[in-house]
């Protein structure tokens, strides 16, 4: 069971969990051992290739520990420093976060400014009034449009309520941080980062089909897949050798249906309603808390913006599925992917600028 009342997708662990998968070819008979935990609302598996299997299995046991604390700590709701954070918001104010949230607010404020405030984090107040923070129930319908509107009129974005320089937050009262679209990844990354402190080369950390992998399975890369939005086959593969993150963004990870419309998780903090023209977006990036956010910052962009918001974030390697099932990919994201759909898709290649 997962503690957390936050991370949602509880419900959707056997089908998250199918969002990227290894596609190995034998790997019974490989040195190669798979651990699995649920936490931050997914199922998260370790994967660790050529290292002694007891040590493999103590370093998959530690990774558990680090996401089981980093869950605790970042949950905005209740438990940890982040919670404690936002209950201090609450009252408005200055506020110094310790150096650790410091950290992340500072990193998470960088990139929700550079995409424009498609990603912000300081909208945990519109997850809550649409009631998506209930990792235990799904709305059953949209919130009074009157709520949402005074709701953004009393809201400041990240940048805007981040003072850089001095570590100090000043924010409307009841302001509440949601680093939901970004923590798992930075949690990828720490534990890669543990991994490595404890001489693991070859592993990939997938929460829940987002992952990170490192060096190689053997004498082959990594094989992962992405699944189709729509159903639960695998739209394409990738391979990976070296370090690179597999993200992906979709409207098919919590939502719930009202007369006949979708509304999911992903919310535009412009207009306080979900995003509506993409249905997934996958980018391969370098460290996963940078891909992480930017996948939500792209899906929030939607068709025809998102090209700019991925050259804002320096992001180049992105694949985006519309509502029609069209595929749009940029030139260098086209060269590592293979399409696995039965039926061909239409694709279109975008460039970023
Ligand atoms: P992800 O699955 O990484 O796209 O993250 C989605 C989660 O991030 C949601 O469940 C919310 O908690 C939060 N969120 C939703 N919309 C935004 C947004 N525009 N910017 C930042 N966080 C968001
Ligand atoms: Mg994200």
């Amino acid at each position: 069971m997962i503690s957390s009342p936050f991370w949602p997708g509880r419900a959707g662990l056997a089908i998250l969990a199918l969002a990227a998968t290894l596609l190995s070819g034998c790997a019974r008979e490989e040195p190669e051992i798979r651990y699995r935990f649920p936490a931050m609302g997914t199922l998260v598996e370790v994967t660790i290739y050529d290292f002694p299997a007891e040590a493999a299995d103590e370093a998959a046991r530690d990774v558990e520990d680090l996401f089981l604390k980093l869950q605790r700590e970042w949950d905005p709701w209740e438990g940890g420093a982040l919670a404690a954070l936002n209950a201090a918001l609450a009252e408005g104010g200055e506020i110094r976060p310790d150096d650790e949230l410091s950290g992340l607010l500072a990193r998470a404020s960088r990139i929700s400014a550079a995409s424009g405030g498609a990603f912000d984090p300081a909208i945990g107040r519109l997850v809550k009034l649409w009631g998506f923070q209930d990792a235990e129930h799904l709305p059953e319908a949209p919130p009074p449009a009157g709520e949402i509107e005074q709701l953004l009129d009393s809201t400041e974005p990240l940048p805007r309520i981040w003072d850089e320089q001095n570590g100090v937050l000043t924010a409307p009262a009841n302001t509440v941080i949601d680093l939901g679209a970004f923590a798992k990844g930075v949690a990828v990354d720490r534990a890669i980062e543990l991994l490595r402190s404890l001489g693991v080369r070859h592993a990939i950390v997938n929460a829940g089909g987002d992952l990170r992998a490192i060096g190689r399975h053997g004498d082959r890369a990594w094989k992962i897949g992405v699944r189709e939005p729509r159903n639960s086959g695998i739209l394409a593969a990738i391979e990976i050798a070296g370090d690179e993150s597999v993200f992906t963004s979709g409207d098919y990870e919590r939502f719930f249906d009202y007369q006949g419309h979708r509304y999911h998780h992903i919310l535009d903090p412009r207009t306080g309603y979900p995003t509506q023209d993409l249905v997934s977006v996958t980018i391969i990036g370098a460290n996963a808390g940078d891909t992480d956010a930017a996948c939500t910052a792209l899906m929030v962009a939607g068709h025809g913006h998102w090209p700019a918001v991925a050259a804002a974030l320096g992001i180049t390697q992105v694949m985006v599925v519309d509502r029609e099932g069209v595929i749009e990919m940029t030139p260098p994201m086209q060269k590592r992917v293979k399409i696995l759909r039965e039926e061909p898709p239409t694709i279109k290649i975008r460039e970023v600028p």
